[in-house]
């Protein structure tokens, strides 16, 4: 399926071999996240637009990874309060879940954004968008369907899949990944999740909160990329909550079928047999680098994906690449900064690069967990001497007052005082981190941040009573120090 553009500047003419030819300034492959903000801005600026896509406008983000786990995460938030809202004068009550109408609810919040991805804004927008999978046949020219696509640069915004384990049985046993779980409409009463990075423990608190039993099997450390000292707070409270979660613990053999699974799981030289009901694989991703012909267009790639410079150019300097199919910090937001950064360079020239270090990233667990630039180990490395601050929210009335008291802010800077660093576990998190997003991306100080004054009463003046503590630790007068503590209680 084709979805005509009347706008486009893109010249058609039947060649001989079948196909369709199109001539475009930018022609993009996959419209995730990273694919249509290029289409999008590209278009903006006037510049003919060709936008192919194999399967769902929207790509990941929108179909099968953040917003459907978000509206996932939004139903059991409502059944988690529901069961704990005595502390706050109001009975509690065993929340009645129905899997199908927590399916419409995803399903539904899926269709509330969809039109802003689909085909019928693009074209609207000015974008050729080719419905058909794409693949290269030499350094310059793309196939898709019956088109053939010639553009003076190429942008592969393929995405990544869900990385299936070559576990044993695996192949005679059904599971779960992220492209099934949210079609999901029946209970599930007992649930393996294997792995537990953040999408396998956003799911696990989800699920065990909507009234499924869940364990989950991560053969390493969970939440084994964010700081320990925070990580483990998210672990705890899962853990208490009832979510098993079992670390070190590798899956070696699967067996069973529908509605009932066994997983052997060896714990060092031990071995243990678990049986559930439903399996959900959440171990890692896969780019989508296959049938490409990214040989015929001289891209390099490996298993982690392909490979490009800072500037995100690929081996064939008419190529850029963005988003998950490089492999690296797999986000939508990262998707989208590459998609800016490729806009520079691709339409203005202008020397963009990827700054890894203003990233920042959060797991919508309950804590969230959130983090920006360096870890204090990483930091360590690079800086030497540094400062740690931290504020617990306990010492926050807003947060007393809601009853979100488990978590801290841990800051780090060098010791003028240079910003390197925030994580954040909490409630919140995932918006408490943004004003540090922004104090690293803009290389301020911590003085900067004690500067500003924040709403009572706020989870925001978490983030200032922080940064306050640098004056505590900072090589400074007593006095000073004393003066700088009270203005620290009056926010
Ligand atoms: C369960 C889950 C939860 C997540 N939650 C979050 C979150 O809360 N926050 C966050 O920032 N990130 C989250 N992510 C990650 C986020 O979804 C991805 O990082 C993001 O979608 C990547 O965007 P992309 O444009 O690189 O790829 P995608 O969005 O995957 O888009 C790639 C598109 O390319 C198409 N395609 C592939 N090959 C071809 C081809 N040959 N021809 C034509 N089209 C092709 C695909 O069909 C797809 O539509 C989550 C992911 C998962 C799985």
């Amino acid at each position: 399926m084709q979805a005509n553009n009347p706008q486009a500047n893109a010249q058609t003419a039947e060649s001989g071999a079948d196909f369709e030819k199109i001539s475009a300034d930018i022609c993009v492959i996959g419209a995730g996240s990273g694919g249509l903000s290029v289409a999008a801005a590209a278009a903006a600026f006037g510049r003919s637009v060709v936008l192919i896509e194999r399967h769902k406008m929207g790509g990941d983000c929108l179909n099968y990874g953040c917003v459907p786990s978000k509206a996932l995460i939004a139903s059991a938030k409502r059944a988690h309060i529901m069961r704990t809202s005595s502390a706050f004068g109001v009975a509690a009550v065993d929340p009645q879940v129905d899997p199908v109408a927590v399916h419409d609810h995803v399903k539904s919040v899926i269709g509330a954004i969809e039109p802003n991805d689909s085909v019928e804004r693009f074209t609207g927008l000015g974008v050729r968008v080719i419905l058909a999978a794409a693949r290269f046949v030499d350094k310059s020219t793309v196939v898709a369907g019956e088109y053939r696509i010639k553009a003076r640069r190429f942008v592969v915004a393929t995405g990544s899949t869900p990385l299936v384990p070559p576990i044993p049985g695996l192949e005679h046993v059904p599971y779960f990944t992220n492209e099934s779980i949210f079609d999901n409409r029946e209970r599930l009463h007992n649930l393996i999740i294997i792995g537990g990075g953040p999408i396998g423990l956003e799911l696990a608190q989800a699920f065990h909160r909507l009234g499924s039993r869940v364990t989950v099997f991560e053969a390493a450390k969970a939440l084994g990329k964010d700081d320990p000292e925070l990580s483990k707070i998210v672990l705890e409270r899962l853990t208490a909550e009832g979510v098993n979660i079992h670390e070190g613990a590798k899956v070696e053999q699967v067996e069973g079928g529908l509605g009932r699974v066994r997983v052997q799981v060896a714990f060092g030289d031990q071995q243990e047999v678990y049986e559930g009901s439903h399996l959900l694989l959440a171990v890692g991703r896969k780019p989508n680098t296959s049938d490409m012909g990214l040989e015929a267009a001289g891209i390099r790639y490996d298993k982690r994906g392909i490979k490009v410079d800072s500037g995100l150019r690929t081996s064939n300097r008419r190529v850029f690449a963005i988003g998950d199919v490089i492999g690296g910090l797999q986000f939508t937001h990262v998707a989208n900064y590459h998609a800016g950064i490729v806009i520079r360079r691709a339409l203005f020239r202008l020397p963009a690069k990827v700054d890894t270090a203003i990233i920042p990233w959060c797991t919508f667990t309950d804590p969230e967990l959130a983090h920006v630039g360096l870890s204090e180990a990483d930091a360590k490395k690079k800086a030497g001497k540094i400062n740690v601050l931290r504020w617990p929210y306990h010492e926050n009335d807003r947060a007393q007052a809601t009853r979100e008291t488990v978590g801290h802010v841990k800051v780090v800077t060098d010791k003028k005082g240079r910003i390197l660093g925030a994580t954040i576990v909490g409630a919140e998190a995932g918006e408490l981190i943004q004003m540090w997003s922004l104090a690293i991306s803009q290389k301020m100080n911590i003085k900067a941040m004690t500067g500003w004054i924040s709403p009572y009463p706020t989870l925001g003046e978490i983030n200032k009573r922080a940064a306050y503590r640098y004056y505590a630790t900072a090589p400074t007068s007593p006095i000073v120090r004393k003066i700088i503590g009270f203005l620290a209680k009056l926010g």
